[in-house]
């Protein structure tokens, strides 16, 4: 039992569609450590997000299992699904996933709030992490009222806050100028040394150039490389 990876055992994930079945993951194995940056790429339609979300136990596999640091998800509670998602996992949706009725502040914050952070200083450091993605001057901005890249580095910001060991990021700098991406990612890259797990599905060459590998996925099938 290994508390420091999420290992990912005969994966598959199929949907149905209009009575088709689509298969999306088929048969996966993956061991991901923490300490690494690890870039998923692929073509859209993949299942890049599929595999995030079900990884964010957001969804359930068709078949085969997950193992989150050590703890194997496939039967366990809503409590203890809740809990382990709380504490260890955050993840950056592909559409931001913003709470349209509070400010960018106070969506930063809230993952602070619903640990029973103090409100007050969990605004504080939400100021500050909005700082680190050169959004100081939309602090009281409603999602609305921001652009589609601000709105990311919004959702960035909010992953970053609670410093949970997982972070998923489903294609973070999507809306984003070279320059914010540029940011964005050394923000990403600082994690490392924080000892997580990072799994960024991206089309950005950069963060897959500077990931410490890459897994390909095309047709159901995940194909691990270096890609230096
Ligand atoms: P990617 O993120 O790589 O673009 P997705 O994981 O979003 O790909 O989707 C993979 C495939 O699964 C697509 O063909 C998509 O249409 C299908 N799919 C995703 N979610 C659902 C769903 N809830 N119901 C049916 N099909 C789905
Ligand atoms: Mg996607």
């Amino acid at each position: 039992m290994n508390k420091n990876s999420i290992k990912v055992e005969k994966l598959s994930k199929n949907f149905v569609n209009n009575k088709v079945v689509v298969k999306v993951l088929n048969n996966l194995n993956l061991n991901l450590e923490t300490g690494k940056i690890i870039a998923l790429v692929g073509p859209s339609g993949s299942g890049k997000s599929t595999l995030l979300h079900l990884l964010a136990l957001l969804d359930k596999p068709t078949e085969g299992k997950i193992t989150i640091l050590g703890e194997p998800t496939q039967n366990i509670t809503e409590n203890k699904r809740n809990q382990l998602i709380r504490n260890h996992i955050s993840i950056i949706f592909q559409n931001n996933n913003l709470l349209l009725d509070f400010t960018a502040v106070e969506n930063v914050a809230m993952p602070l709030i619903i640990r029973n952070k103090n409100y007050n200083s969990s605004i504080k450091e939400a100021e500050s992490y909005l700082k680190k993605v050169n959004l100081g001057h939309r602090l009281n901005h409603f999602p609305s009222d921001l652009s589609g890249g601000e709105q990311q580095r919004v959702a960035i910001a909010r992953s970053l806050i609670s410093d949970t060991k997982i972070i998923l990021a489903d294609e973070p700098t999507g809306n984003l100028d070279n320059k914010n991406s540029s940011e964005v990612l050394s923000y990403f890259l600082k994690l490392k040394q924080k000892n997580k797990i990072v799994l960024i599905a991206t089309h950005n060459r950069e963060i897959a150039k500077k990931a410490d590998y890459t897994l390909s996925i095309r047709d159901g099938i995940i194909k691990t490389s270096n890609g230096k």
